[in-house]
């Protein structure tokens, strides 16, 4: 009887998790989808490999890598997001649109969209608050000539920033920001207030795993199926929780074959389940503003 009555306690518990789960996550996305992903490509072509960013001069065969990007890459990477029926976010720095203004067209018309990634891929930090302004301004003016559409996403080169960086974005018109990595959902900035934060992480970017460093041979090179490995680990964690996964990628990295055949792969895994949202960043955005209470 005495054991009876210490159970009692217990039973209530239970039943109370039962009502409230100890699932913080209480998203809903449109549909009934139990995830929504992001597939986003930031591409740099030559500017990460310049030494002097005024007279953009560098090592030639590493410049050579860069426009592996936007001539190789791009076509590879669209005929792959066209197999899936898949609409894909590209984050471009504007001279880099200007160099490859073909290949943004085809980003663009295949329906995916385009967000501002600086101009010359140099760190706001590098900037005076003038300087950095005046690229929101080149970044909206050639963007929205050359794609057709007004870019209303922000990737900053590198994720880095100044204490001025989201405040500018907001002031230029932007809907988005997609830097931080203090969530793992989307939500929505106080300060600037309404600006949406759609975080990313290391984990589900290409370049820690994929990025050899030609100068001081530190970073080491990982097989495709290992990083497919973690993504899907990555993946099957924010699905059981109704979450959200934003992966950066850059096509200079992941347009080698064996690491594109490795993506193909990997969102054909993913759209297998059910209840998959995979769209553009904007799209989330959009939702996320309409619902305005996902903050964390
Ligand atoms: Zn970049």
């Amino acid at each position: 009887m005495t054991a009876r009555i210490h159970q009692w306690p217990v039973r209530l518990l239970f039943m109370l998790a039962g009502l409230f789960p100890l699932a913080a996550n209480t998203a809903e996305w449109p549909d009934g989808a139990k995830i929504a992903v992001t597939l986003t490509f930031d591409l740099d072509a030559e500017t990460v490999w310049w030494n002097d960013v005024d007279a953009m001069t560098g090592n030639p065969s590493s410049i050579s890598h860069g426009r592996y990007g936007p001539n190789v890459a791009v076509p590879k990477i669209l005929a792959v997001l066209e197999k899936h029926n898949v609409r894909a976010t590209f984050f471009i720095p504007s001279w880099v649109a200007e160099q490859y203004p073909g290949a943004v067209r085809q980003i663009a018309g295949a329906g995916h969209e385009i967000g501002a990634h600086g101009v010359k891929h140099i760190s706001p930090l590098q900037l005076t608050r003038e300087q950095e302004a005046a690229t929101f301004a080149e970044s909206v003016r050639v963007l929205g000539q050359i794609s057709g559409k007004r870019p209303v996403g922000y990737r900053a080169p590198s994720w880095a920033f100044s204490n001025e960086t989201l405040k500018l974005a907001a002031r230029s018109g932007f809907l988005y920001s997609s830097n931080l990595m203090d969530a793992d959902e989307p939500y929505v900035h106080d300060n600037p207030p309404g600006l949406i934060e759609l975080p990313v992480s290391w984990v589900l970017d290409d370049a820690p795993y994929f990025w050899f460093d030609e100068d001081s041979w530190n970073k080491t090179i990982h097989s495709a199926a290992s990083v497919e490995a973690i993504w899907q680990e990555e993946f099957s964690a924010a699905y059981d929780n109704n979450g959200y996964l934003n992966l950066t990628m850059h096509p200079q990295i992941i347009g080698r074959p064996a690491r594109l055949r490795m993506l193909d792969e990997f969102i054909g895994w993913m759209k297998g389940h059910e209840g998959v949202w995979m769209t553009t960043g904007s799209s989330i955005a959009v939702f996320i503003r309409g619902q305005q209470g996902r903050s964390p």
